[in-house]
């Protein structure tokens, strides 16, 4: 993807990932109130020459977040010559968002923009980027089959799956036009931006809980609005609930819109339905946290891999290892309790490390001699 000049100021921008008669995808950028940028993924071209052909290769990674091309640039930096396939969303889910405040060594930086420049740095070191979609994974033998949308069979000798997570929304036209303008959907990533101001969360469950209490940390007052009268969360996380001054719960009431200005895009306020009685009542605020629930995009690997905490990739303890030797799983895909850029992309490059281990140790098919340690990956020699 070619680099943004510097001084183009994607803030208040939204990103739209298209896919163009099924063979191509493009991005694209509307600053509000703006025209429409669009442009081809550097791998656009790359997915026609690939068209119906099969590929070989040491190591496949699967999904285009920060876990997978982090993986991408250590698999690299290992000479594993790796593919990446980047899916319908590449660049993942921070190219959904604006302002990124807790990426180290970026004080603020665009999501999209912090995308591009992952991308930049896993093609430099040379990985190669495929824009296609993973729809059918065999992980029965070895080498590992994945079959792409474009037509393309990848063989694999290791895996790295990084196909991230998303979250549940509510489906409103309203939210989708405020989402990352005041609608969020995370309160570790976008809380800091409501200091001082009055916000409303949505949901009843262990995440709508956790989040209202984080919240509380920078809003004024939190309005905590809920379909029943009774929440789904623990006994602990509801008696701090309900022990917190500045949270209010508003029982008996869903979602009905929210509002706000178009320029620049904000929000304002709610307006929230009674369950019972249907009224209506507005509630003024900054900030829309959504938390009904995260979804692992695990549908590739749902029935072959072992799964917990409803669909998370299980890995094995300090590792990301999955079930099957060979596999590995890094990211949100995996994790459902940090759901971090950072904790992702410190995992995608556990993975190629273990990657390139689990290669060192087995073999490929290249004739190459992997007696030899590899590297950091390699594994360690008592008193050594
Ligand atoms: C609105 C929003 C704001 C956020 N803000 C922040 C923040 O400020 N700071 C922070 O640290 N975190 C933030 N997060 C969380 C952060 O984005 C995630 O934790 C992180 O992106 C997870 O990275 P990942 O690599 O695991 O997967 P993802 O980013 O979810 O990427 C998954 C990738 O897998 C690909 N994929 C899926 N299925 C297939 C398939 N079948 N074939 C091929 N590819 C496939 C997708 O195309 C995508 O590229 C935010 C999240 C959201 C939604």
């Amino acid at each position: 993807m070619r680099p943004f000049p510097r001084d183009f100021r994607i803030r208040a921008a939204r990103i739209f990932v298209r896919r163009n008669s099924g063979t191509r995808t493009r991005v694209g950028f509307k600053p509000v109130g703006g025209m429409y940028i669009s442009f081809a993924t550097n791998s656009d071209s790359q997915r026609g020459r690939h068209m119906a052909e099969t590929r070989k290769t040491k190591l496949l990674i699967i999904g285009s977040g920060p876990a997978g091309y982090t993986a991408g640039v250590y698999a690299s930096r290992a000479m594993l010559d790796p593919i990446l396939v980047q899916g319908i969303e590449p660049g993942g889910q921070l190219t959904t968002t604006t302002e990124v405040e807790n990426w180290p060594g970026d004080t603020e930086v665009q999501g999209p923009d912090l995308m591009v420049r992952m991308e930049a740095h896993a093609k430099a070191m040379g990985t190669e980027i495929i824009g296609d979609i993973i729809t059918d994974l065999d992980l029965s033998k070895s080498p590992f089959t994945a079959k792409g949308d474009s037509g393309t069979t990848y063989l694999a000798d290791a895996l790295v799956l990084a196909t991230g997570a998303r979250a549940k929304w509510l489906g409103l036209e309203s939210e989708e036009k405020f989402k990352g303008f005041g609608v969020s959907a995370c309160a570790t990533c976008d809380g800091f931006f409501y200091r001082g101001q009055e916000i409303v969360v949505i949901g009843g469950g262990n995440t709508a809980v956790e989040e209202a209490l984080f919240l509380t940390n920078f809003a004024s007052k939190v309005t905590l609005i809920h379909r029943r009268d009774e929440l789904r969360a623990e006994k602990i996380l509801i008696d701090r609930l309900m022990k917190n001054p500045k949270i209010e719960p508003l029982w008996f009431h869903q979602l009905d819109e929210v509002y706000g200005t178009d320029n620049p895009l904000g929000v304002e306020g709610v307006k929230v339905k009674h369950t019972k009685t249907g009224e209506i009542t507005d509630i003024p605020c900054k900030g829309v946290f959504v938390a009904i629930g995260h979804a692992p995009a695990n549908e590739l690997v749902k029935d072959t891999l072992e799964t917990h905490m409803g669909g998370y990739v299980v890995t094995k303890p300090d590792s990301t290892e999955t079930s099957i030797p060979g596999v590995f799983a890094a990211g949100d895909l995996t994790d459902h309790k940090y759901r971090q850029a950072v904790t992702s992309a410190g995992m995608g490059c556990m993975a190629a490390l273990e990657a390139e281990r689990f290669l060192a140790e087995h073999g490929d098919d290249e004739g190459k001699d992997t007696s030899l340690p590899l590297g950091y990956g390699a594994p360690v020699k008592e008193g050594a």
